[in-house]
């Protein structure tokens, strides 16, 4: 079994965020959160084969409890994340994670550029995640980034030569997204400030993508990048249908026909669990395996002769040009 585990607090709310998240929480809101955390961990019935803790900012809380109350499920081998913000990259956070048996840890930092960083309202220049990551490296050898492709005041930035010495395992690039909820949102709105063209963005994600794969990170996934054998195996199992729980706030879950949004359970048909199950491993390298599912070849073969799909046998691949536009082929499909 697979667990995902919410956690909604930050230091500040990034201009760009429009997740279930807030700032300002006190120490005894965090605490109960965990608590409640803990108690429901408690009642987990399967061995955990991963466990990702995401956020939010979870070591804005004191994990201790929770770290406990999981540890009986905890299966031997089993891969354990934590996101961390570069601000909380302490040694004595980084010990106290490695004793709770995290043994991976995924830092947002999101810009190389300045500039760009205060701009987001991130809080940290690039040096000072710099110095973090090295950090974390020294506790933790499987350590990735996530970074965002296309934030209006980000410049075509020759800083990526610097992220070539870090010792990346993992590199997660996302292309911004305008939240509606979000500050930036209200920026572009009222003029303010103007996004990149889709073009200025895919160029972007070519360069990066470009670098990552000369410091031998493999492309698996449309936004994930990895060195051999440092895939994150949970997201993995989530994309090939595996279930999952989902604890928290925020938390999504897959259960057989059961989803749950935030606590709130809802059952799918059958046909609709196949399909979700399935057409997402077309986000990854893996492909999509259509055997059994006659009905989904015309509309995939449609795709394949446009270029965007490669086909062998009754296996779907993206090509390149496919992964720049997955979403839109995975909303056609599901
Ligand atoms: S991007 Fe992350 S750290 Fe920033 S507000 Fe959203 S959840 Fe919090």
């Amino acid at each position: 079994m697979n667990l995902y585990v919410h956690f909604p607090f930050c230091r500040r709310k990034c201009t760009y965020c429009a997740l279930h998240s807030r700032a300002g929480s006190s120490r005894e809101r965090r605490a109960d959160y965990v608590a409640d955390l803990a108690r429901r961990a408690e009642e987990i019935d399967s061995p955990l084969s991963t466990v990702y803790f995401g956020g939010g900012s979870p070591a804005l809380c004191e994990l201790g409890p929770l770290f406990a109350a999981l540890r009986p499920h905890v299966a031997e081998g089993c891969e354990f994340t934590v996101e961390l913000h570069p601000l909380d990259v302490t040694r004595e956070t980084l010990e106290s994670l490695r004793h709770g048996g995290v043994n991976r840890i995924s830092m947002g930092v999101q810009s190389l550029d300045d500039a760009t960083l205060e701009h987001m309202g991130r809080g940290y220049t690039f040096d000072e995640a710099e110095r973090a990551f090295a950090l974390v490296k020294e506790h933790f050898d499987n350590a990735g980034i996530d970074l965002i492709a296309g934030y209006p005041t980000e410049p075509n930035c020759s800083r990526l030569e610097r992220l070539a010495d870090w010792g990346l395992r993992h590199c997660s690039v996302y292309s911004l997204i305008l939240e509606e909820r979000s500050m930036l949102s209200k920026m572009v709105e009222r003029q303010a400030i103007k996004l990149p063209s889709d073009d200025a963005v895919l160029d972007r994600i070519r360069e990066v993508s470009c670098f990552l794969k000369s410091i031998g990170l493999r492309r698996y996934e449309i936004s994930n990048y990895a060195a051999p054998g440092f895939e994150c195996r949970h997201n993995m199992a989530v994309w090939r249908g595996e279930d999952y729980i989902g604890l928290g706030e925020g938390a999504h879950g897959r259960i057989g026909l059961t989803r749950t949004v935030s606590g709130v359970a809802e059952t799918v048909t059958p046909e609709t669990d196949e399909k979700e199950r399935r057409l997402f491993c077309l986000r990854t390298i893996e492909g999509l395996d259509a055997s059994g599912h006659p009905e989904w070849i015309k509309p995939l073969d449609k795709f394949a002769d446009e270029g965007l799909l490669a086909k062998t046998d009754e296996v779907y691949r993206l090509t390149e040009r496919g992964s720049e536009v997955c979403d839109s082929i995975l909303a056609e499909l599901v």
